[in-house]
């Protein structure tokens, strides 16, 4: 490497927008507000040095001189694009692209391979191991912008089909859909470290009363502030809030002890309280209330379901519903718990 510390977040003369915030208007469909982030792996910095002239006005980029950093670079930063030369020191693109596609978070970052050993033969090999596209060496600046703004524009808008694909069209939040895959996905994740992961179900309080006194539209209004109230609870990005159904929410809470779930559901609780969204037809307080039920699968237990852990919070829902609404109710879910461990 000569003038380019690798990994690192370069920013561009007369920039005057930090790059993380920058909106770029490269992308005019779905385009997305941030910059496009480009990661370039060449062991030789001449040709990292090309690449970087050609890209840098359009991109964020980051530099990897090694297949080993270009794999950590991927994980940490998962860049929109990568171009990577074939043949480094360390091992061979062919083998990061494998590592890449092996790893669900990384699986989907679009390669382009870059070489200077060309032919039919090798280029068919790039494109049949899973790389987007393929570019000789040496390059061309205007080729590799063309061809990087057209997978740009390619991942953006997958990225984008996708997120709509998880979102709830009503609040915005994340779907059933969205919640069902990320639960599938923690639930495994804990039963392997033993992590704590815990859900919380909440149910709006006399929300039929409220449709029929305020009307349909106010009442999907009373949704989207609910959903953004339990949004702006949520701390880590790991959190999920979804619309699980109807006027009912779920949040997913990896790595959370059971006691901690019982904290945020209070401050849920209190939130949607303290919005004083008035509800004069409700039987419990003159403004909107909900009803949370909580449950947490801790330790190293092998057994049991997710679909368990969803019944538990369902369980304590009702029985919070049942108990005078407006309040929380929890429990933890018994090793080997069963469906009958919850009756
Ligand atoms: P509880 O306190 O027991 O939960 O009573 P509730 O009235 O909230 O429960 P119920 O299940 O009887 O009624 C739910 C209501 O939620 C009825 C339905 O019209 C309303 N609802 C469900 N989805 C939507 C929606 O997307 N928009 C609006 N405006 N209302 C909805
Ligand atoms: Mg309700
Ligand atoms: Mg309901």
């Amino acid at each position: 490497m000569t003038d380019f510390a690798p990994t690192q977040t370069l920013s561009f003369p007369g920039d005057p927008v930090p790059a993380r915030q920058g909106v770029d208007v490269l992308l005019p469909l779905a385009a997305p507000q941030r910059k496009a982030r480009l990661l370039v792996v060449d062991d030789q910095p001449i040709h990292l040095q090309v690449l970087y002239r050609a890209l840098a006005g359009e991109c964020q980029m980051f530099m990897a001189n090694s297949c080993e950093q270009a794999l950590r670079v991927c994980r940490e930063q998962l860049p929109d694009l990568v171009l990577l030369d074939v043949v480094m020191p360390d091992m061979d693109g062919f083998e990061v692209l494998q590592q890449l596609k092996a790893q669900p978070e990384t699986a989907d970052i679009p390669v382009i391979f870059v070489t200077a050993h060309g032919g039919e033969e090798i280029e068919t090999q790039c494109l049949q191991a899973g790389a987007v596209d393929f570019i000789p060496k040496p390059v061309n600046p205007n080729v590799v912008k063309a061809r990087v703004r057209t997978h740009l524009t390619l991942k953006f808008q997958s990225d984008f089909l996708r997120d709509m694909a998880f979102m709830d069209g009503l609040t915005a939040v994340s779907n059933r859909r969205h919640f069902d895959e990320r639960l599938a996905l923690e639930w495994g994740r804990a039963q392997r470290t033993g992590s704590a992961l815990s859900l919380v179900l909440l149910d709006v309080d006399f929300f039929k009363a409220y449709n029929d006194h305020y009307g349909h539209q106010a009442g999907d209004d009373c949704l989207r502030q609910i959903a953004s109230l339990l949004k702006a609870e949520l701390r880590r990005p790991t959190d999920l809030v979804a619309r699980y159904g109807g006027e009912e929410f779920v949040c997913l809470l990896p790595d959370t002890a059971h006691d901690d779930a019982l904290v945020l559901a209070e401050r849920m609780l209190r939130a949607v309280r303290g919005a004083q969204m008035a509800h004069l037809f409700s039987d419990v307080a003159p403004v909107v209330t909900v009803s949370l039920g909580v449950a947490t699968r801790e330790g190293l237990d092998t057994s049991g379901r997710a679909a368990y852990l969803l019944a538990l919070a369902d369980a304590q829902l009702y029985l919070a519903k049942r108990t005078g609404r407006a309040k929380v109710c929890g429990a933890r879910l018994p090793a080997n718990g069963g469906p009958g461990a919850l009756t």
